[in-house]
């Protein structure tokens, strides 16, 4: 793209370089060229962050939460206005299709006007005295400053739904955003700054990821974590955090199950999952990648999934028409390319895809495997890229202890029209999020997390405040 902006880091209220001034490279994911440039921040910046968020914190809450949500409204529409721009920026360092990457800021804007007014309803509760004379009663107090991590496969939306969620409760925050997509989430934060949020309330930072996570996650500054990442990370994170009895939200990894039965709208099925399985190139927690079909719809449903994959145009995200852009990173390309492998080996049939395409830019073949063997890698780890796995079951016990087997709970997906079916799905599949018979996860009104190796905590809907809040008691006799 002409015009990359190379991105430094934002530090109580100023754009700046690194201190000793080390940069690292972005590449353009369709082409491997370096496009561009982001600061990498040392521990001098970290600490100037640190002492910037501090600051930041005792300004910010004590600002009324009135004037707090009109301040985020004011960034949402400032992100709208922006919305073409930034997605273009997006695409380049990211590969997904400019289309795409304006509805993921279009997106970030509505859920910035969730949080900004929820940021209104924070509300605390009257408890019934057992005295006359006595007022006892809650309040939600901002937990402190708040450091997040987000990764780069929605470089802006990952960022917003803590972000303005943080900034409703009254936290001050600092933002380890992804190195790979630097430029997006700086211009998304230049939004925000200029809808006038004091100097400190938000920072920004790239650099080692391990060597940031290390320094702030333990300081006595930082009183909450958010992270979006691989489970092993999480772990790791969530250890680090617990050492330090720091609140952490943990949103990892998935292997999404989808479950349809034979009687199901198997057109609805295919069109729905097909979609979703192959946006952003897979790289999405929530995609669906295990799809379990029962016998008699086995061959439509596969038939139907495979000529959807074949269908799609794939090319660099900012060429017209193109529906699958390339993967973000070389790892994801080795990734796949090691588990089609493993699968193949141990029996699976390609249908269609399973490739590297070319040898330029990180392209890959939109992948449909059937009859995986469940000892098959990819049927147990994440593949995160754009693989489906076609399995047929006879028996619906079996199909949701399979949807079950795996320690990952994020999303799930189902497609029946039998009553006690969608009532099983419903309640035994062990899932944090569950969509039957349409798509309808991860809007800003809906609660978004996992259970199990997903994670925990719940980003999104009336509940995603609360991590940010604590409850304090107060009791009186007057
Ligand atoms: P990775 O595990 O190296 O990194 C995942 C994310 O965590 C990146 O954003 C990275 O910058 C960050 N990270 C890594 N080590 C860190 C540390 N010590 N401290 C703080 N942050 C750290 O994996 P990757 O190759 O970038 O991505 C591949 C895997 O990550 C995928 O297979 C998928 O499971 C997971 N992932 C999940 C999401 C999600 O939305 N839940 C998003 C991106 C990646």
């Amino acid at each position: 793209m002409k015009d990359y902006p190379n991105t430094q880091l934002f530090i109580d209220g100023i754009w700046r370089d690194a201190i000793d001034g080390r940069t690292l490279a972005v590449i353009d994911p369709s082409t491997e060229d370096e496009i561009g440039h982001v600061a990498h921040a040392g521990r001098a910046d970290l600490d100037a962050a640190l002492e910037a968020t501090a600051r930041g914190f005792a300004i910010w809450r004590k600002v009324p939460a009135f004037e707090r949500s009109k301040m985020l409204r004011d960034a949402a529409s400032r992100l709208r206005a922006q919305a073409d721009a930034i997605g273009a920026v997006m695409s380049a360092e990211q590969g997904k299709p400019v289309n795409q990457a304006v509805t993921e800021l279009m997106g970030a804007a509505d859920m910035t006007d969730w949080y900004a007014e929820e940021a209104r309803r924070t509300y605390g509760q009257i408890i019934p005295a057992r005295r006359e004379g006595v007022l006892s009663y809650t309040v939600k107090d901002p937990v402190g400053p708040v450091v997040t991590f987000t990764p780069w496969n929605f470089p802006v939306s990952q960022i917003v739904k803590k972000m303005a969620a943080a900034l409703a409760a009254g936290c001050s925050i600092i933002v380890k955003a992804p190195e790979e997509t630097p430029a997006a989430p700086a211009l998304m934060i230049r939004c925000f700054a200029e809808a006038g949020f004091p100097a400190g309330v938000i920072g920004l930072v790239y650099g080692d990821p391990a060597e940031i996570s290390s320094y702030l996650i333990p300081h006595p500054t930082i009183a909450k974590i958010s992270f979006t990442g691989s489970t092993v990370v999480g772990k790791h994170l969530a250890g680090l955090a617990g050492q330090h009895m720091k609140r952490a939200t943990m949103e990892l990894g998935g292997h999404g199950p989808a479950i349809i039965t034979a009687d199901a709208d198997i057109d609805a099925a295919v069109s729905d999952l097909a979609t979703f399985k192959f946006r952003n190139a897979g790289q999405i927690c929530v995609s669906p990648t295990r799809f379990l079909v029962e016998t008699p719809a086995y061959d439509t449903f596969l038939n139907g999934f495979t000529d959807y994959a074949r269908s799609l145009k794939i090319g660099a995200g900012h060429e017209p028409g193109v529906d699958m852009g390339p993967l973000a990173n070389e790892r994801r390309i080795t990734a796949l390319e090691s588990m089609v492998k493993d699968a193949e080996d141990r029996g699976a049939r390609v249908v269609t895809g399973g490739r590297r395409i070319g040898n330029k830019g990180f392209f890959f073949e939109p992948t449909v495997l059937a009859d995986v063997p469940v000892e098959a890698s990819i049927m147990n780890e994440e593949p995160f890229g754009p693989i489906a796995i076609v399995n047929r079951f006879s028996d619906l016990g079996d199909a949701i202890a399979e949807a079950n087997r795996l320690r990952y709970g994020l999303g799930a997906y189902a497609y029946a029209k039998d009553g006690l079916a969608q009532q099983r799905l419903r309640d035994e599949v062990q899932s944090g999020m569950v969509t039957i018979n349409h798509l309808g996860m991860a809007l800003p009104e809906t609660p978004f997390g996992g259970i199990g190796d997903s994670g925990y905590g719940s980003e999104g809907g009336s509940y995603a405040l609360e991590s940010y809040l604590i409850t304090r008691f107060v009791t009186q006799l007057h």
